[in-house]
């Protein structure tokens, strides 16, 4: 089971994986490719932080 984080490149969202309050099965969901991961980040996280906090 623990292996499975230690594998190399994954494509899971770790700001998902650290929301403990999202579903187990949304936080380890596992993008197809790490350009759809970067996409989902940007989308969700990126713009959300723009929004409540500067950089
Ligand atoms: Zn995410």
């Amino acid at each position: 089971m623990l292996l499975v984080f230690t594998k190399k490149r994954t494509t899971t969202c770790f700001l998902y994986l650290g929301e403990h309050s999202l579903p187990f099965e949304k936080r380890t969901y596992k993008f197809t490719s790490l350009g759809d991961l970067t996409k989902h980040f940007k989308r969700k996280h990126l713009a959300y932080i723009k929004e409540g906090d500067r950089l």
